[in-house]
């Protein structure tokens, strides 16, 4: 079965107390889901026992962690490990942000030791790629796309991509408000289903969760939930609110498997 995922990336906003409130406001509004239908909520380190806490028994709700270390453990200061993250039930970890490959220099290198840590200790990746505006200008967005995978996820055995959730998150539109259009999303989530089919076979292929993300508003969710290929969103600022991001968990819920 394809999940479809509603996910909320906090990046650095927040003090425990708005979290909190946030998570609960959430969980107020009650919103009921399928069971092919999850909303992982991808907090900074300190908060995500507390989120965990607030979770735990409300079925189809994760906690995500934005980061993990590329080592298993030992004297990097500042670091915290795939393990830390399972010792504290942490369920999904982003990988892979465009955040982190521009501001941190992450290589896709860096990145694949990265993802086989976090699935190691049992997590599940939320794995990100995406062109810069410059790309997508030049019409070069999906080999440049492709490269991300070829050099990552794409050299995963068919065992642990089970465990890989690909987000497509075009750099121009994160945090820009120019959101893909459907018809852009779609063209590139087909083109990732495809690169994953033709290396991994079509179940696996049919069975990938693909998410949008870049600028997804309750006002343009259900017209990318509506595309074949998107399976939900990865969130950022739209995340925040609790009006906001109910609304687009009210849409995936809405969109038709
Ligand atoms: C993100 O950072 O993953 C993201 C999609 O941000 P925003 O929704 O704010 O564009």
């Amino acid at each position: 079965m394809r999940k479809k995922i509603a996910a909320a990336n906090w990046k650095m906003n927040l003090t425990l107390e708005q979290g909190e409130k946030l998570i609960q406001g959430i969980l107020d509004a009650d919103v009921k889901l399928e069971d092919d239908r999850e909303v992982v909520v991808c907090t900074p380190f300190p908060y995500l026992m507390a989120a965990k806490e607030m979770l735990k028994d409300h079925a189809h709700f994760f906690t995500g962690a934005q980061n993990c270390a590329s080592e298993k453990s030992g004297a990097y200061t500042g670091e915290v490990s795939a393990e830390m993250l399972q010792s504290v039930q942490t369920d999904f970890v982003i990988i892979g942000h465009s955040e982190r490959r521009q501001y941190f220099n992450e290589t896709n290198e860096l990145l694949l030791k990265k993802t086989l840590l976090a699935m190691e200790y049992g997590l599940k990746v939320i794995f990100c790629c995406g062109e810069p505006l410059e790309i997508r200008k030049e019409n070069k967005h999906e080999e440049y796309v492709q490269k991300q995978l070829v050099e990552t996820v794409a050299t995963l055995s068919a065992d642990q991509i089970e465990n890989i959730v690909i987000a497509y998150e075009p750099i121009w539109a994160i945090g820009t408000g120019h959101t893909a259009t459907p018809q852009q999303a779609q063209e590139v989530h087909a083109f990732i289903r495809s690169h994953i089919a033709k290396r991994f076979g079509n179940d696996v292929a049919s069975q990938m969760t693909i998410l949008y993300g870049g600028s997804c508003k309750p006002d343009n969710a259900a017209e990318l939930f509506a595309c074949e290929d998107v399976d939900g969103a990865l969130v950022g600022g739209a995340s925040l609110k609790v009006n906001d991001f109910t609304a687009i968990i009210r849409e995936l819920v809405n969109s038709k498997s």
